[in-house]
C-alpha cells in the first residue's frame, strides 16, 4: 500500500535542521505540506483584543509565502488552512492519509486540535520529532518531572550536555499528492506599523550570517542591554519564534565563530540566553496548563486585581512613567521591545499598576513578533512572582533604570515617551474614599 503523509508544520517554518520533516520525507511515497493559520486566542475571555497584532500576523506570512517557494524549488507546496479540524478531515479522506509527522515541540495549550485528530484518526501513524530544542528528554540526567526549579540549577546540569549538530536540508522531496493550488497572501502594510524583521527561513540565515560575520558577537555581553537599534543583541528571536531558524543551527554558528574569531564571556552569554529559551521551554512542557494560571506554578495568588483603565493606559504608553510608555509605544508599533524593557514594563504592569499580570502576558502575545508561550509565559511568572524565581519578588526601579539605560533619555524622546495624562486613574464619583475630608469623616 502506498504510504500519503500530511507533514503539519507549526513553529518549526524551515527546511534546515528539521528532523520531524527529515523522517516524513525518507519514509513517504507522497507528501502533503499543511500548515494551519486557526491560532488560539489565549484567555480569550481577558479579551486583550484580535488573536495577533499586525506585526506578528505580517512576519508569519512573510514566512510562509518564503516556506511555499522552498518547497516549490522541489517540487513540492504549502497547504495552508483556516479551520483545522475540518479541513484536516477534508484532507484526510479524500486523500486516503496513511501516516502524519509533527514537530513535538508543541505545548500542551496548543495541542488540541493534534489530539481530536489522534482521537477522530486512530487508524493513521502519528510520528514527532523534536524540531526546536537544543536537547533531546534522553539526554537530561533527570526526569521531567524533577526538572529543577530554577535556571542556574539547570543550567549548570545542561552546560554538560552535548548539542546535537543539526541536520542539513533535504535535497529532494516525495511528490504532492494533489495538483498544486496557488497559494499566495502577501503582508498588507499598515501605516502605523514599523518593520523590523522580514519572516521565513531565507531572511532568518541572512541575519544570523551577517550577525556572525560582524564584531557584535564579540561585545554582545556589554551591549545586550541596550534599549532601540537592531545591534545591542543578536535579534535572532522572532526567527526562532516561527522556526525559521533552528536553535542548534545557531549554536553550531557560534560555535564556528568562536573557533574562528574569538571566545570570550559575550559569546558564552550568547548561549547562556539560549539556555534560558531552552529552559522555558521544558519548564512549559512541565507544568503544562499551569502557565496561564494567576497563581502560576505556585499555590498562592498575587495580590494584584484588573483596572481596566491602568490597562489600556499601560498598553497605550501613558502611564506615569516615560520609560515604560516609550517601550509600550515602540512595541506597539514595531513587534519588538529589548529584554531591558519587557523587564521593565512587566515589573511596572505588576508592582506599580497591580494589575493581574496574565493581562500584560497576553497582550504581549498579542503584539510581540516573537512570541513564544515559554519564554512570555515563563517570563513574565518570573517577575509577578509566580514562577522560577528563587528570591520570588523583583520589582524595578524606573527612575534608576532610566538613568542607567536611557541617561540622555534619547529612546524615551524617541518614543514620545513623556504623555501629560496624569493621574493614572480618573476621578471617579463612585471610587471610595476620594480624598481625605472623606476619609476622615468614614473612618
Ligand atoms: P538576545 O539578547 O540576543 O538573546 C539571544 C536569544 O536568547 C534570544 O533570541 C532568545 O531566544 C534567548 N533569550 C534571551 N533572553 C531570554 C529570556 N529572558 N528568556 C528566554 N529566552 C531568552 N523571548 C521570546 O523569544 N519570546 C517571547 O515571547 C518573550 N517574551 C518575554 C516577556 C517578558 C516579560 C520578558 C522579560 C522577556 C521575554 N522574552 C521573550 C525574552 C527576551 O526578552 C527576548 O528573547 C529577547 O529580548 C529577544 O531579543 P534578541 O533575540 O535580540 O535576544
Amino acid at each position: 500500500m502506498s504510504k500519503k503523509g500530511i507533514y503539519w508544520f507549526t513553529t518549526d517554518l524551515r527546511l534546515d535542521d528539521n528532523p520531524a520533516l527529515k523522517m516524513a520525507a525518507e519514509a513517504m511515497d507522497q507528501l502533503l505540506f499543511v500548515y494551519s493559520v486557526d491560532i488560539p486566542v489565549r484567555l480569550s475571555h481577558l479579551q486583550v483584543g484580535p488573536s495577533i497584532s499586525k506585526n506578528r500576523q505580517d512576519f508569519l506570512l512573510a514566512s510562509l509565502n518564503c516556506l511555499n517557494e522552498q518547497l516549490q524549488q522541489l517540487g513540492q507546496h504549502l497547504i495552508v488552512i483556516e479551520n483545522t479540524q475540518s479541513e484536516m478531515a477534508q484532507l484526510i479522506d479524500e486523500h486516503g492519509i496513511t501516516h502524519i509527522y509533527r514537530n513535538s515541540d508543541h505545548h500542551i495549550l496548543d495541542s488540541a486540535d493534534w489530539l481530536k485528530i489522534q482521537a477522530n484518526y486512530p487508524q493513521i501513524n502519528y510520528s514527532e520529532a523534536s524540531n526546536n530544542r537544543l536537547f533531546r528528554s534522553e539526554q537530561f540526567p533527570f526526569d521531567l518531572s524533577e526538572l529543577p526549579d530554577s535556571f542556574s540549577k539547570f543550567r549548570r546540569k545542561a552546560e554538560k550536555i552535548q548539542i546535537d549538530s543539526p541536520l542539513s536540508s533535504p535535497n529532494h522531496l516525495p511528490p504532492p499528492i494533489t495538483n498544486p493550488m496557488p497559494w499566495s497572501m502577501q503582508p498588507s502594510r499598515a501605516t502605523e506599523t514599523q518593520t523590523l524583521f522580514k519572516g521565513g527561513e531565507l531572511e532568518g540565515v541572512r541575519h544570523m550570517e551577517t550577525y556572525f560575520q560582524s564584531d557584535l558577537p564579540s561585545t554582545y555581553k556589554q551591549t545586550r542591554n541596550g534599549l532601540d537599534g537592531m545591534d545591542y543583541s543578536t535579534k535572532f528571536s522572532p526567527w526562532l519564534a516561527q522556526g525559521c531558524l533552528s536553535a542548534r543551527r545557531i549554536i553550531h554558528r557560534l560555535n564556528q565563530y568562536e573557533d574562528e574569531v574569538v571566545s570570550n564571556d559575550s559569546t558564552y552569554w550568547i548561549y547562556f540566553e539560549l539556555l534560558w529559551r531552552e529552559y522555558f521551554q521544558w519548564y512549559a512542557q512541565k507544568h503544562g496548563e499551569q502557565m496561564i494560571a494567576f497563581s502560576g506554578i505556585k499555590d498562592r495568588s498575587p495580590n494584584t486585581s484588573f483596572y481596566p483603565e491602568r490597562f489600556q493606559k499601560w498598553c497605550q504608553g501613558t502611564t506615569p512613567y516615560p520609560i515604560v510608555n516609550a517601550c509600550m509605544r515602540q512595541l506597539k508599533a514595531t513587534g519588538y521591545m529589548s529584554n531591558r524593557g519587557r523587564q521593565l514594563v512587566a515589573s511596572c504592569f505588576v508592582h506599580e499598576l497591580s494589575l493581574d499580570w496574565r493581562y500584560g502576558a497576553a497582550y504581549m502575545e498579542q503584539q510581540l513578533v516573537d512570541f513564544d508561550l515559554g519564554s512570555n509565559w515563563g517570563n513574565w511568572q518570573y517577575l509577578a512572582g509566580v514562577g522560577a524565581d528563587p528570591r520570588g519578588h523583583r520589582q524595578f526601579d524606573l527612575n534608576k533604570q532610566t538613568q542607567i539605560y536611557d541617561p540622555k533619555q534619547h529612546f524615551i524622546n524617541r518614543w514620545q515617551g513623556h504623555t501629560d495624562n496624569f493621574p493614572l486613574d480618573s476621578t471617579d464619583p463612585s471610587d471610595w474614599p476620594i480624598d481625605l475630608k472623606r476619609t476622615e469623616i468614614l473612618a
